[in-house]
């Protein structure tokens, strides 16, 4: 699956909300951007082979398919309108007075 992102509108540093696995995901997108080609060049400059190449197709497809999950999620997330207040915790749990 192809992510969205692009060139001009690379992946951000930071995993979005819901991300499959968000500790891969700077990997993932360090890894894209190594597999990018700078300026006009098409060809990678990492494994020589004309761009996109294959690395780059891979983690691209795992980029896209992370965003694709992070979207369900969001999608979840809003249907379900779980309140995100956390008033009900009381503050003196975790300082006890001794
Ligand atoms: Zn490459």
């Amino acid at each position: 699956m192809r992510s969205p992102y692009t060139l001009e509108q690379p992946p951000p540093s930071e995993p979005p909300d819901g991300v499959l696995s968000p500790s891969l995901w700077p990997v993932q997108v360090r890894w894209w951007r190594r597999h990018t080609p700078k300026g006009q060049a098409r060809i990678c400059a990492v494994c020589g082979q004309s761009w996109p190449c294959h690395s780059w197709a891979c983690w691209d497809g795992q980029i896209g398919e992370a965003v694709e999950a992070a979207k369900r999620h969001q999608a979840q997330t809003a249907s379900l309108r779980v309140p995100s207040s956390r008033s009900d915790i009381p503050a003196s749990v975790s300082s006890p007075r001794v």
